[in-house]
């Protein structure tokens, strides 16, 4: 992107609908045809469909345009013991007893059909949940289907995962997963918990519950035994039921710092194994040595990628303060020409906000910093009349006492820090409740190793930022949680390894 030279934002229309276009970016909207969405969703249980015991449906809408797309089943407390019981079923008599090598054989097929329906379900994912098509396109989809290729590979080579023990699957896992990343999470819990062994019963985030339920119509489509994977949707309660029925062995969530300690608390004093991955507060900390237009590219990756809805999101950035004005003009220029708008238009940078609440919380946070005396920049940016959306934000003059350096914030908006040296660099970026990850620009080597040694956080990026590998194990340290994701690690939250 060609700077501009002028402070002033350039105003760009946002490439949407009922909006007046930007002849330089035409619309370039994504069809729909490819998805077909039922007006209304069972349940998933043992191979088949089956009506909430509530009898009690939910809508789930398009939050860029408000529509309502389907309706989903509310699962109570009945669901989820048929889904439990269905687990066990197949765990005892057909998923356990199988060989790894059988397994995987499924977990291949399903892959394979998820590479050979990439588009209608990136197309789903978008609808759904408001993220831009080009990051469901090009990061969700693909990243889903190559965890679920990297664990078929394990489910035959357990035993040379871990030299000289014989490690056994737990059961039952009740996972749980939100609704930042929907079908990308869901192939996070789902595919180590299947390559060794394990039967599972998911519930997917109240708002964004429609390509789980797609997952399940692939899991069907490719024979999967009954039982071996059960979808019950439905809201937080659901949750609960879930990971607090006796006959689960494993729990697996993915969400709110909040919602995991009660989570954690409701667990203490049983025999279930518990991985918890919640909130982030994630330091990006720029040298003055660093290549800073790559690190523009880098920081706004690290904080507008899926408008913010990123656990690891770099939140905070801390600039080392000779390079500070330099590098906040550069980022507030990026700013200018970041398109928020239309999820389905390719051209669209920063999508929906997924839902109002989490607009109000994002608006509620960002009140609070202007009133802690922060500088707020935002470009000038039409917004759609309809739809939950909120433009890119950054806030300068940050202490790290505010609210907006402490909290997650979960949205498009990054708060500016410096630091005078590498010490000073290490101490603000752990001064925060979290430990998720971290990103260290410098052209130093010894430097980064410096810091990664130093900073508190599952994954510390360099020069880069949101890179992802189904072999890299993910994760975090303090309230950020704990166990790992991916990755050989991965798989030991799913097996008794009998140390
Ligand atoms: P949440 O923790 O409430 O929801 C996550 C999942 O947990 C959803 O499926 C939800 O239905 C379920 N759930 C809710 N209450 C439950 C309970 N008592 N027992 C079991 N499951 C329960 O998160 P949210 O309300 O969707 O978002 C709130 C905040 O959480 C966000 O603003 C953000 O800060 C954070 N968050 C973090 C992540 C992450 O990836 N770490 C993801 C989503 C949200
Ligand atoms: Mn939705």
């Amino acid at each position: 992107m060609s700077e501009t030279t002028s402070d002033t934002p350039v105003k760009r229309p946002t490439a949407t609908i009922d909006l007046p276009g930007d002849w330089t970016y035409a619309p370039s909207t994504e069809s729909t045809d490819p998805v077909t969405v039922a007006d209304r969703y069972g349940l998933y249980i043992n191979g088949g469909w089956q009506k909430p015991a509530s009898g009690e449906w939910f809508p789930t809408i398009d939050p860029s345009t408000e529509e309502q797309l389907s309706e989903v089943a509310s699962a109570n407390s009945a669901d989820v013991g048929r889904a439990v019981k269905a687990a066990r079923t197949a765990f005892e008599e057909v998923w356990g007893p199988m060989s790894g090598a059988e397994r995987a054989k499924y977990l291949f097929r399903i892959a394979r059909m998820i590479q050979e329906r990439a588009r209608e379900i990136s197309i789903l994912e978008t609808m759904d949940g408001g993220k831009p098509i080009r990051e469901s396109r090009d990061f969700d989809i693909p990243q889903a289907a190559a965890h679920l290729f990297y664990h078929a590979g394990w489910a035959d080579k357990l035993e040379y995962a871990f030299p000289g023990l014989e490690p056994k699957p737990l059961g039952v896992a009740a996972q749980v997963i939100p609704w930042n990343f929907p079908f990308l999470m869901l192939a996070w819990k789902v595919a180590p918990a299947l390559a060794t062994g394990n039967t599972v019963v998911l519930k997917p985030a109240e708002t964004t519950s429609l390509t789980a339920l797609l997952f399940a119509q692939i899991c069907e489509e490719a024979g999967l035994p009954p039982g071996v994977f059960n979808l019950v949707t439905g809201a937080g309660e659901t949750g609960s039921d879930l990971v607090t029925h006796p006959d689960v062995d494993k729990v697996a969530f993915t969400g709110s710092t909040a919602v995991g300690k009660k989570i954690q608390s409701q667990l203490a004093g049983t025999e279930k194994k518990l991985t918890l991955e919640l909130g982030g507060k994630g330091a990006h900390v720029v040298f003055d040595d660093a290549a800073l237009d790559d690190a523009v590219e880098g920081v706004v990756n690290g904080i507008f990628f899926n408008q913010g809805h990123v656990c690891c999101a770099g939140s905070r950035l801390l600039v080392q303060e000779t390079i500070h004005d330099r590098f906040v003009d550069k980022l507030k220029r990026r700013l200018s020409t970041l398109r928020v708008g239309y999820p389905l238009d390719k051209n669209t940078d920063v999508g929906a906000i997924n839902s109002k609440m989490q607009r109000d919380k994002i608006t509620e946070l960002v009140e609070s910093g202007v009133a802690d005396g922060a500088e707020i920049y935002q470009p000038e940016c039409e917004l759609p009349e309809r739809g939950f959306w909120f433009v890119p934000t950054l806030f300068t003059d940050v202490s790290q006492s505010h609210r907006i350096a402490q909290e997650e914030i979960f949205g498009p908006v990054l708060s500016v820090l410096t630091f005078r040296d590498p010490d000073e660099a290490v101490k603000r970026a752990n001064n925060t409740p979290y430990g998720l990850s971290a990103g260290v620009w410098t052209q130093k080597g010894s430097r980064i190793l410096w810091m990664a040694d130093r900073l508190d956080a599952g994954v510390v990026w360099a020069n880069t930022f949101n890179q992802f590998d189904p072999s890299s194990p993910f994760g975090g340290y303090k309230e950020s949680g704990f166990g790992r994701e991916g990755g050989r690690q991965g798989l030991l939250a799913y097996m008794d390894t009998g140390i």
